[in-house]
């Protein structure tokens, strides 16, 4: 029997097994779902066991559990390094799912549930890949190391310490991060950069006081126009980002790059859908995919798109419940009028960008093997281009 057969083969038992991890509320920002971190880390590591992995270990740190597994029986091969996570992003606002959040269900092709594109989806292929290469062949190619963590989710605090100490143990040739995507059904892709990120909160305080609007408006200026004056002003008319400095160290994109980009399976129809926006808006002179992939961009924490006003409440970002979006509503209307008001800016999370030129050898010939294993197996597709990142966060890199 061949990979693509025995793959084949068992696409329900797989699927039964992915909803099973589904089913685990493992989200790492909640103290109550401790015990279900425990088992969705205790999960991977029995699923690591039986696909034939050698040593697997759940290394408990100060806050979550990590699960690192290795196969090492391929000398003079090269060592492999995968990484993903278990734990996922709070339901939160639970009256937003159509199917509850840790039931998985399928609808129209698609499997819906909490963490199945982020990353318990991804990290469940790469469980059945290294059993149906072992099943099959009786031994894996390559060696292998596999590392996932359940912090991903709250800033992988524990993860930066755990690589710190284990430097020589994850020592490999590659690392493969499964935290991606692909850019739509049958395209496999490769994310080749990602955007840095710089986290601020900015503050601006107002009166002592909470004022009514009917009784002081107008009156007194509001620290919430202050507040959209200031973003407004951060770029022109242009969507050109107006902070002085801001471009100094933002690569040039290639003419190649720009060509490789736009000529990617890219649908503006179907982006205009998903986003239920009534427009675009961008830096003059670049295509959406450009704008959305390489420029540099402004959002809100943990929102790509901005709803509306009524986002700047949600201070936590994250999904908070209802309880703390009322507190942050209240926290944000005591703010909401100020007279001599004071600027506050904080300086949060960093990320570095980083990124490979499209022309390096590994990614063409990555692009090369995926187009042939994809044409190989059926589920083809004529285009396999090297497809750049839009994850705008680098923390699990
Ligand atoms: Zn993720």
């Amino acid at each position: 029997m061949n990979l693509a057969e025995y793959i084949e083969g068992r696409k329900e038992a797989h699927l039964e097994e992915l909803k099973e991890l589904l089913r685990i509320p493992s989200v790492s920002a909640k103290r109550e779902h401790k015990p279900d971190i425990e088992q969705a880390a205790k999960w991977v590591a029995d699923k690591l066991r039986a696909s034939g992995m050698k040593t697997v270990e759940i290394a408990p740190t100060n806050l979550h559990p990590l699960v690192y597994a290795e196969s090492l029986e391929a000398p003079g091969k090269p060592t492999i390094l995968f990484y993903g996570h278990y734990d996922v992003q709070p339901p939160e606002p639970l009256e937003l799912w159509t199917s509850p959040a840790f039931e998985p269900a399928v609808r129209n092709g698609n499997l819906f549930g909490r963490g199945t594109a982020d990353d318990k989806g991804q990290v469940h292929i790469h469980l059945k890949a290294l059993e149906s290469l072992r099943a099959v062949n009786g031994k894996l190619p390559v060696n292998v190391k596999v590392l996932i963590e359940g912090e991903e989710e709250v800033g992988s605090v524990s993860l930066w310490d755990y690589v710190k100490n284990n430097k020589a143990k994850l020592k490999a040739d590659a690392l493969v991060v499964s935290d991606t995507s692909m850019l739509g059904r049958g395209v496999p892709s490769i994310t080749y950069g990602l955007r840095g990120l710089n986290y601020y909160q900015i503050e601006i305080t107002g009166p002592s006081k909470d004022l009514h609007s009917g009784v002081y408006g107008g009156a007194v200026p509001n620290p919430l126009t202050v507040l959209c004056e200031l973003f407004a002003k951060m770029h022109d008319k242009n969507f050109r980002v107006t902070v002085p400095g801001f471009y100094d160290d933002v690569r040039k994109l290639s003419a190649a790059e720009r060509k490789a980009l736009n000529a990617l399976p890219w649908k503006a129809k179907d982006f205009k859908q998903t986003v239920g926006a009534p427009g675009y808006c961008g830096e003059k002179g670049f295509s959406v995919v450009e704008r959305l992939w390489t420029l540099p961009g402004r959002s809100r924490k943990d929102s790509d798109t901005v709803k509306g006003l009524r986002e700047v409440f949600n201070a936590s970002g994250s999904g908070p419940g209802p309880r703390k979006n009322c507190e942050a509503r209240r926290k944000a209307r005591a703010h909401a009028v100020a007279q001599d008001r004071k600027l506050q800016v904080r300086s949060a999370e960093h990320g570095q960008a980083l990124g490979r030129p499209v022309s390096c050898a590994d990614l063409q010939e990555g692009n090369r093997r995926f187009g042939e294993r994809f044409r190989q197996e059926g589920r083809v597709h004529s285009r396999r281009r090297v497809h750049p990142v839009r994850h705008a966060d680098v923390r699990h890199v």
